[in-house]
């Protein structure tokens, strides 16, 4: 085997949504219903799981859940994870839509690998109501993935490979090694990983800096670099094969795997 034959992007922070912000919006606004207060980096740690699993690890976090104590006089239980998985899902479905942008670059990188004989897919920690406005809202702008899967649809989210597996059976892969996964969060990469997939992070436009492309490009330089640097060592420390700054700069990581694949190498 020497060609790939499929890419699987994330969605949030790496095709659209640049600086991952929608999800950080809702979470934060629903813990706040809570009178509970999320520092940004309380909400984007975990980023990536499966929404309702990302809820419930903000509240194991251990001062998240005191707060929770101090103001609801108990621990948090399995049935406040039900209820507010509930209401963030309302909470997510109004913020969605005004942070559906593509990220720039991202129709001509699928139309150019199309060109190359590639199979598009798509997974995400989206729920599948909010994977199905944002699918509405890239075709709108372009983008439209062969394949875009949901936890809902195969009974888990990330880390597990299950979404990624799902879409390689019904592209017919001729081995998991034949597919790339691409996504701004740790448990994106591990996603690939755990697929036996080729893992490549995205830093600059995802939520390792979280910063939308105008804050991002308000920071002094230093600052900016410092912090460019400091979403790349975050992704290869999850076990990216490749870092990237944004999707849009795959062609050449496409070319090396090739490269390792034809030299009989393998995730
Ligand atoms: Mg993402």
């Amino acid at each position: 085997m020497n060609r790939l034959e499929a890419v699987i992007f994330d969605w949030a922070g790496t095709t659209l949504d640049f600086g991952s912000l929608a999800p950080v919006r809702a979470v934060t606004r629903l813990f706040a219903n809570r009178s509970i207060p999320l520092s940004d980096a309380d909400v984007r740690r975990d980023m990536g799981l499966f929404k309702k699993d990302h809820i419930r690890r903000i509240l194991e976090r251990p001062h998240v859940s005191a707060a929770w104590r101090n103001r609801h006089s108990r621990a948090p239980v399995d049935s406040d994870v039900d209820a507010m998985f509930r209401e963030f899902t309302p909470l997510q479905m109004e913020i969605l839509e005004e942070h559906a942008q593509l990220i720039a670059g991202v129709t001509g990188l699928a139309g150019r690998l199309r060109q190359r004989g590639l199979k598009l897919g798509a997974t995400t920690g989206y729920t599948r109501p909010m994977l199905d406005v944002l699918l509405t809202q890239a075709a709108e702008q372009g983008y439209r993935p062969d394949l875009a899967l949901c936890p809902d649809d195969v009974g888990g989210g990330r880390p597990y490979p299950w979404m990624c597996l799902r879409i390689a059976l019904s592209f017919q892969l001729s081995s998991t090694a034949a597919a790339v996964k691409v996504g701004d969060t740790p448990s994106d990469i591990e996603e690939g990983l755990n697929a036996g997939m080729w893992s490549v992070g995205v830093a600059e436009t995802g939520n390792q800096i979280g910063l939308s492309a105008s804050d991002l490009a308000a920071l002094p330089i230093d600052d900016r670099r410092r912090r460019l640097e400091g979403a790349r060592e975050s992704l290869r420390a999850a076990g990216a094969h490749y870092v990237v700054d944004s999707a849009p700069e795959l062609d050449p990581v496409i070319e090396q795997i090739e490269g390792r694949l034809a030299a009989g190498e393998r995730p």
